[in-house]
């Protein structure tokens, strides 16, 4: 337990009674001392782990030059990032946001601009079924998470969903008044469900074809997740815009809409922001976007994957459970009964970190330098639990 008084917070999640005092790369340590193996950081966030060395450097050098001198000046790092995710994405405009959210309202912003330039007026952006883009009054209206539906009614209008991987309802929710086409390459919160590349590119082609644009949602799947850079490029598809975020800032809050140039068509007043593009977040996102550029990390983050989901696929064979999805170090394990939630406590008590997005699956995001040695204390420490929590369950 810990004496740290939390009553002063709103109450908008169950949280455990641990309080967090220090991270170094995979590792946590609460307020009592105990230290913590963690697989989740900070939602896919720290990309580079805790508190890493060229993050520190960034955000303390950076913290002592300058750290904000207002949007409407340019600042040194915001114009260098901006040309590094340029450069890596051939997507050649970028706004900075300071949370994923806010990425995805700017381009829901850009293309219902563009739709009002060029397709006269249209503005429905057809979305997927169990999407997730934030949590904004727009991105919840954007997103087909179950239960939102009824959520901080009247919802923003403009977003008919469909199912994921099913080009047929696309092509049928597209009308006169649609613009774009928007989904995540693999849907995170949702538990670990990708578009097939297959998809990805009939879609490119629809899109193209209809005159209509192209939005990826890559701040779960972007800056280095799947093994590349970002999700689209296993692909060969490009979108017209992508958002990015959580790994971006490599833990500090950075997003980005970035979009090919023809499509930015915002007016001077149409998007902005108090702390958009401030220097310090932006030194942070090029220090990550720096170690993610080293030769072979990339091949790296898809070698350690590849370990993780092969050790996964046996767990899971070893207690009866189901398949394992994903791709690089965004991967789910399918538990094909509702324990996700129990085996979480548990494991949390014994000093591992996961999470649980459905209570059928456990979702694993460690940090991109995660080492095969505590993949394998993570893998130990899971095989324990769900030999507790799964024995149980499993005789029939
Ligand atoms: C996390 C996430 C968001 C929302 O980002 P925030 O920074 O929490 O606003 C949007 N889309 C996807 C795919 C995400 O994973």
């Amino acid at each position: 337990m810990t004496q740290t008084d939390t009553s002063a917070l709103m109450e908008i999640t169950s949280r455990p009674p641990i309080v967090f005092t220090e991270g170094q790369g995979s590792w946590l340590t609460d307020s009592a001392g105990k230290r913590y193996l963690d697989f989740v950081q900070g939602w896919a966030v720290n990309c580079l782990g805790h508190s890493p060395k060229p993050i520190v450097d960034a955000l303390a050098g950076q913290a002592a030059r300058l750290i904000n001198c207002s949007p409407a000046y340019f600042n040194e790092p915001m114009a260098r990032l901006a040309a590094m995710i340029a450069e890596a994405s051939g997507l050649e405009q970028v706004f900075f946001t300071n949370s994923g959210a806010e990425a995805n309202e700017g381009a829901i912003k850009l293309a219902r601009k563009w739709g009002a330039i060029h397709r006269g007026g249209a503005y429905e952006i057809v979305t997927m079924d169990h999407g997730f883009h934030g949590r904004t009054l727009a991105t919840m209206s954007a997103s087909g998470k179950a239960g939102w539906d009824r959520l901080f009614e009247p919802k923003v209008p403009g977003f008919p969903k469909v199912p994921l991987n099913d080009l047929a309802a696309v092509e049928r929710a597209i009308g006169p008044k649609t613009v774009a086409v928007m989904l995540e390459p693999i849907q995170g919160e949702a538990g670990v469900y990708a578009a097939t590349d297959a998809f990805l590119r009939d879609l490119r082609a629809l899109t193209k074809q209809r005159g209509i644009l192209l939005i990826l949602d890559e701040i779960q799947t972007g800056v280095g997740r799947t093994g590349r850079m970002f999700g689209f490029q296993h692909t060969g598809v490009t979108p017209d815009i992508m958002t990015l975020g959580k790994g971006l800032g490599g833990g500090v809050p950075l997003a980005a809409l970035v979009a090919k140039r023809e499509v930015m068509c915002f007016a001077h007043g149409d998007q902005g922001g108090t702390f958009n593009g401030n220097p310090l977040m932006t030194a942070a996102g090029i220090a990550v976007m720096e170690e993610l550029s080293r030769p072979g990390f990339l091949a790296q983050v898809a070698e350690t994957g590849a370990y993780l989901a092969d050790a996964l696929a046996k767990l899971s064979q070893k207690h009866g459970c189901g398949g394992v999805r994903g791709r690089g170090l965004l991967l789910a394990l399918d538990l094909e009964r509702p324990i996700g939630s129990q085996l979480v406590e548990r494991a949390r008590d014994k000093g591992l970190l996961i999470n649980a997005p459905r209570p059928d699956c456990l979702r694993f995001m460690p940090a991109l330098t995660v080492s095969k040695a505590e993949i394998d204390i993570m893998i130990e420490v899971l095989d324990g639990v769900m030999a507790e929590v799964a024995a149980p369950a499993m005789a029939k």
